[in-house]
């Protein structure tokens, strides 16, 4: 997609309001991508409907040209629809805490059961495995496998004791937890291959009997149009309150993801991404949306643009600054933002990072003395105020008398207007200013 989407980049120079033809031909490529992503149609029509409506009603982002907008805004809703921030595993306040599992046979469940435990043990936990698949025979044996690899104890009912309830085994491996002073508990549970109604009764029967912390959905990445079917059957069925996805390692973009994501509204927590306990990452909403939409170069591209532009804008500011001089009128006006925002000793002590020197200069100043210095800057023609250097002896004089100040005072705020007005320039020239926090722009 990448390629393809940089050379759209290439046709639209033009920058300004977004034209509908612009965001279509880009709408069209990201479509394209979500669905070779695998990401199911559903969602996919929903979602850039969604992204052609934002975009051609967007504040104009005058530093991108018209596709690199609608990528933007493509990411943004992609990161956000992932879950925005990361979403971290939520524990109970008196342990154990209960980490259920649901899903599909063949999902991952038993071994991201495996890599939760080794994780968490690594994080100085204690989790106890609870083997509640009593479907498929081997199911128990497959747990205490990886059990065993994660260093982790296995609750299993035991062997020969007629058919076991998985209902039962769970509530009575949570109650075992309690006593041997698990803090975790991690209940495995049965799937079959396909969404099915006993399996459905059975996981939210675990589900009432053992009141979990979190009820993770796990689900294949490779899972394609069916995702959302399946998704919203677990989430009907059993309802979970957070998703797995597994086999994030093979040839898989993770547009799974984003269908899951999307209809359930559920927060993707953790990535399982190969068939060792360690193949396990928290999950980034940000890094899922890059490589679902093959978007890293894109981005990076999108990025320089924008710091290219804000350091021309800052240009234009810096050469404005340099160029007109800094007068009585700036001053004042500065004077009055201050005054506005409140009492200039409790502003000294907000501004962080603010040079000592600064300091004592901003010291000198009360409310009372800014609404002298305002006197005496009305009390200036508009001549005297654009030129300090025309005030003369008499000049001062009859600006002291006029805004009833002494003519000490009125030479104070001069020569303060004078080191003010040199340290604009040397910012403006981008120049230090030898205060130290200030620096240069
Ligand atoms: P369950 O039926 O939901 O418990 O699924 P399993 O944990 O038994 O996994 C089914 C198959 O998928 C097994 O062969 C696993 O080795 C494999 N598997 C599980 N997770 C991953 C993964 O993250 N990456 C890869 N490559 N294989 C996985
Ligand atoms: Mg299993």
């Amino acid at each position: 997609l990448s390629d393809r989407l940089v050379e759209t980049f290439k046709n639209l120079r033009t920058k300004g309001r977004l034209s509908a033809s612009d965001v279509d031909g880009t709408v069209r490529e990201i479509r394209r991508a979500l669905l070779e992503a695998d990401v199911a149609l559903e969602v996919v029509k929903k979602f850039t409907a969604d992204v052609r409506e934002r975009a051609l009603s967007d504040e104009v982002n005058k530093a991108l040209n018209p596709a690199q907008q609608v990528v933007q805004i493509v990411n943004e809703e992609l990161v956000a629809i992932l879950g925005g921030e990361q979403r971290k595993l939520q524990f109970a306040k008196t342990p154990p805490s209960v980490i259920m599992l649901a899903g599909l046979q063949g999902s991952g469940k038993t071994t991201f059961a495996g890599k939760l435990a080794k994780k968490l043990k690594d994080d100085g936990h204690t989790p106890l495995l609870i083997a509640a698949d009593l479907q498929r025979p081997n199911a128990v044996n497959q747990l205490q496998v990886v059990g065993e690899q994660a260093g982790a104890t296995v609750y299993a009912p035991e062997p020969g004791n007629g058919v076991g309830d998985p209902v039962k085994v769970a509530r009575s491996g949570v109650e075992f937890a309690r006593q041997k002073q698990h803090d975790i508990v991690i209940i495995d549970t049965a799937g079959r291959l396909g969404v099915d109604e006993e399996l459905m009764k059975q996981a939210s029967k675990i589900r009432r009997a053992t009141d979990p912390d979190e009820v993770l959905f796990v689900i294949d990445s490779l899972t394609g149009q069916d995702a959302v079917n399946t998704a919203r059957a677990f989430q009907e069925g059993v309802d979970f309150t957070g998703v797995v996805l597994s086999k994030l390692d093979g040839d898989s973009k993770g547009g799974a993801a984003l269908s899951v994501a999307s209809v359930t509204g559920r927060p993707i927590i953790f990535a399982s991404n190969g068939e060792t306990l360690d193949a396990l990452e928290e999950f980034h909403p940000d890094r899922m949306a890059s490589r679902i939409l093959d978007l890293g170069d894109v981005l990076t591209l999108i990025e320089q643009a924008q710091r290219t532009f804000d350091q021309e804008e800052a240009q234009k500011v810096a050469e404005k600054l340099a160029k007109e001089a800094f007068t009585l009128d700036d001053f004042l006006e500065q004077m009055q933002q201050v005054k506005k925002m409140g009492s200039m000793k409790k502003m000294l002590g907000m501004l962080p990072g603010m040079g000592s020197q600064m300091k004592q200069q901003l010291e000198g100043f009360d409310d009372s003395e800014i609404d002298r210095t305002e006197a005496i800057i009305r009390g200036m023609t508009p001549a005297e105020r654009h030129n300090t250097r025309i005030l003369n002896g008499s000049r001062r004089a009859r600006i002291a008398r006029g805004s009833g100040v002494t003519v000490t005072e009125v030479n104070q705020l001069v020569n303060r207007f004078e080191q003010a007005a040199k340290m604009m320039k040397k910012v403006a020239r981008g120049e230090s200013t030898g205060i130290p926090g200030m620096g240069t722009i």
